[in-house]
C-alpha cells in the first residue's frame, strides 16, 4: 500500500467529471488521463494525504482520493486532489504538483450525504496531524517543487 511512496506528480488541472466536490465544500483538482496512467501499478485505490504546489504558488497541505473511475467504466483510476488552502479563484489549466506521503484509509460506501461530509472532515483533520511529522515536512522543500515567489 505505502511501498511506492513517497510518490511525485505532476499536470494540468483538467475539467473533472463534476461530481458537485465543490457543492461538500471540499474541491478536487484532477488531473488527465495520461497522469493517472503513470501510477505505479498496484497502487491501492483510497485516500491519501500530501503536498500540493499550483503553478510557483506556496506548497500546500493536501488530501488525495484515488478512485476507480466511473468514467472510464471502472477500468482507469483518478486521482483528486483538494489542496487544504482557500483560493479565491478556480485553477483549471494551471499546474498541479503533488507529493504523496501517506495513506489515509481505503475506499468506502456511504450511507449517507453527512456521513460522507463528516469522513472528508476526519480525513482532513487526519492529514493535518500527520503531515506535521518530521519525515513528511522534509518532503515539503526540495529540487521537485517550483521555486516559490
Ligand atoms: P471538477 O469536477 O471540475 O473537478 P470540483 O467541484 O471538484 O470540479 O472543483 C475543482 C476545481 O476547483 C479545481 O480544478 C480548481 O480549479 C478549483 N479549486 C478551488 N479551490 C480548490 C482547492 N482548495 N483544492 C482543489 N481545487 C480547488
Ligand atoms: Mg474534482
Amino acid at each position: 500500500m505505502t511501498s511506492h511512496l513517497p510518490l511525485f506528480i505532476e499536470g494540468e488541472v483538467i475539467k473533472g467529471f463534476g461530481r458537485g466536490s465543490k457543492d461538500l465544500g471540499c474541491p478536487t483538482a484532477n488531473f488527465s488521463l495520461d497522469v493517472v496512467k503513470s501510477l505505479p501499478k498496484g497502487t491501492a485505490p483510497g485516500v491519501y494525504c500530501g503536498w500540493a504546489q499550483v503553478d510557483s504558488g506556496p506548497v500546500h497541505k493536501m488530501v488525495a482520493n484515488i478512485g476507480w473511475c466511473p468514467f472510464y467504466n471502472n477500468k482507469e483510476m483518478s486521482i483528486e486532489t483538494h489542496v487544504m488552502h482557500k483560493f479565491n479563484t478556480d485553477f483549471y489549466g494551471s499546474n498541479l504538483k503533488i507529493c504523496i506521503v501517506g495513506y489515509l484509509r481505503g475506499e468506502k460506501n456511504f450511507n449517507s450525504l453527512e456521513d460522507l461530509i463528516e469522513a472528508i472532515q476526519q480525513d482532513i483533520k487526519n492529514a493535518e496531524e500527520k503531515l506535521e511529522h518530521a519525515d513528511a515536512r522534509n518532503l515539503k522543500t526540495g529540487t521537485f517543487w517550483n521555486k516559490v515567489q
